[in-house]
Parts: C-alpha cells; sequence; structure tokens
C-alpha cells in the first residue's frame, strides 16, 4: 500500500484495517524529492544550500517522527533514488516513443535573470487576482484557496532575486489526457478495462467519483509534464528540463514497491502498475495539486482495489 505526504496515518489506518480481514498488505511510503526540492528550497537556493542536503534533513527527521509516533513501514522510499530516476524515465520514454501520447508546444514562461533561470510556480510570488492577497504563490493563494496560474498574479516577483521575472519562450512536453477520456470514464463507471472488471465502483466513496466524473465530463486537457529546473529527472538529451511533479510523483509509488521487492526476494514484475493504472494515479490529480483531501480516497481505494485484483489475498 503505496502513501504520501498527508496520507500516512489514515494509509496505516486503513493498512490495519485490511490485515485483520486476513488480506496481505506491505505499507510503502515514497517521498516526493521535488515537493522538497521544489518547494521547500526555493528560499535556500539565494543561500547556496544544495537542495540535496535538505531533502536528506527532511528525510531523517519524518522517518524519525513517524517511528516516534509508532506508524512502521515496510518501505520508506524517496524520489530522489536512482531506482525511481529509471523508473519514471522507463515510463516516460515508453510513453514518447508512442508517439500519440505527448505533444510538444512552444509557451512563454516567467524567468529570473539575475538568476537565468525560468521560475517554478513557487518561485513567483504577487497579488491574487481573486481576494488580493499579496503574497500569494504562482499556483495558489493560500489565503483564499483559489488555484492560479503564474501569469494570473498581480505584481508577480522572482522569490529568488524579488525582481520582476521576464517571459521568455520554452518548450514542454505536454500529456494528452483527453486520448484517455473514454476508457476511463468506463473504468471507473463500471469499473472495466477492455471488459475486464477491476474494481466495483459501489466500494468507491461517492465525493471521488463525482470529482473524478466531473473532470471526465468537463473533457480532460493536455497538462505539462516537463519543467524547467535544475532539480529532478533529467529528461534525455534535454539538460534543462526535469520530470514535473504530478508525472514523476506518482510513479514513486512502483520505484518504491520495486526496491520492497528487491530487498525482499520478491518477483518485482508482479507489484509492477499496468500502464493504464498508473496513468489513472496521474489522472486522478488533476485539477488538485495541492488538495490531498480530494485525492486521499481514490489514492488509497484505487490502490487497494488494485492490489485485490492483482495479488489476491
Ligand atoms: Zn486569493
Amino acid at each position: 500500500m503505496p502513501e504520501r505526504g498527508h496520507h500516512n496515518l489514515s494509509a496505516q489506518g486503513t493498512e490495519y484495517y485490511t490485515q485483520q480481514r486476513g488480506r496481505r498488505v506491505e505499507a510503502v511510503c515514497q517521498v516526493r524529492h521535488q515537493d522538497q526540492g521544489g518547494y521547500k528550497t526555493h528560499g535556500t537556493k539565494k543561500e547556496g544550500i544544495n537542495p540535496q542536503e535538505i531533502i536528506d534533513k527532511y528525510h531523517n527527521l519524518n522517518k524519525g517522527t513517524f517511528e516516534k509516533l509508532g506508524v512502521s513501514f515496510d518501505m520508506y522510499h524517496r524520489t530522489s533514488e536512482q531506482l525511481h530516476h529509471e523508473t519514471a524515465l522507463d515510463f516516460f520514454q515508453r510513453l514518447n516513443e508512442r508517439g500519440d501520447q505527448f505533444e510538444i508546444i512552444d509557451s512563454e514562461q516567467y524567468y529570473d535573470e539575475e538568476y537565468n533561470q525560468f521560475l517554478a510556480d513557487r518561485y513567483i510570488q504577487g497579488t491574487c487576482p481573486k481576494c488580493g492577497y499579496d503574497s500569494a504563490f504562482g499556483d495558489q493563494c493560500e489565503n483564499c484557496g483559489s488555484d492560479l496560474s503564474p501569469t494570473e498574479l498581480i505584481n508577480p516577483v522572482s522569490t529568488l532575486s524579488g525582481k520582476k521575472p521576464i517571459m521568455r519562450e520554452t518548450k514542454h512536453w505536454y500529456f494528452k489526457l483527453g486520448e484517455h477520456n473514454e476508457w476511463l470514464k468506463e473504468w471507473i463507471e463500471t469499473g472495466k478495462v477492455d471488459g475486464k472488471q477491476l474494481h466495483d465502483p459501489k466500494t468507491w466513496k461517492k465525493h471521488v467519483t463525482g470529482q473524478c466524473m466531473s473532470w471526465l465530463n468537463e473533457g480532460l486537457k493536455s497538462r505539462a509534464i516537463t519543467r524547467d529546473l535544475d532539480w529532478g529527472i533529467q529528461i534525455p538529451d534535454e539538460s534543462s528540463k526535469v520530470l514535473y511533479v504530478w508525472f514523476d510523483a506518482p510513479i514513486g509509488y512502483v520505484s518504491a514497491t520495486k526496491q520492497w521487492a528487491i530487498d525482499n526476494g520478491e518477483p518485482s514484475h508482479t507489484f509492477i502498475l499496468v500502464d493504464k493504472t498508473g496513468e489513472v494515479v496521474w489522472i486522478k490529480d488533476y485539477g488538485a495539486p495541492d488538495n490531498p483531501n480530494r485525492t486521499m480516497y481514490v489514492e488509497v481505494e484505487e490502490l487497494v482495489s488494485y492490489i485485490k485484483t492483482n495479488l489476491g489475498n
């Protein structure tokens, strides 16, 4: 059972419950390196601190805290591990080689001339266009909770140099989520993919199904899966581009489970999510990147359902 971020305690509860019902469960935790490398380090870059030092610090702090709380894991993994880099790139390359899954789009994004880099959403602050809060981030206003894009901010400022960023052209890989709309709808509504029953939709929470269906009925849109950053998983032949967290982080469940399988002498192929399931994991984050409450049940239930279906008891 993978878990992450704020979900550890609830996942631990689900693990206990599932074990009590006689099912085999392994608790696998993965910690996202871009959460730490991208978000938590945005204030330290100016001070010349290496993101690795930051993620090591938080990794040990979190691990020790869970131990003190009596929360245990069969595998406590992190997406900065080499195994995760290889696994995430394998997903990217397989999808890229298919030729119909990504589109490469040129667009203009904010760039800090003093630091010579494009700015991740969290590196930009400005006034929220919805509520007027003057320290909203490029992806979200933490005062009113609105999801934002950096270009919506009024008077944007780079958090690195403190100066107004300029617009500069760059290109990114966009995952064509719309191509998956139909089978996903069927999978969520009926539990079937290609005629095979993978889960019982009646066991899903109504608000989870409702949230997924509202995105699907609106039609999923292509979404960028790369970023111009110097920290993360570099994509081949593009040294300045890395996989963006929403694509890379869910694959962390796969790589953490692979590591668990290696350490325990289990056949790792048994535990790897199939392509379509992997894509579903990414899609459930769609539209709610920083809202764990909206995604938690899908994550846990989908994977419990997967484990039940594919691994038996
Ligand atoms: Zn606001």
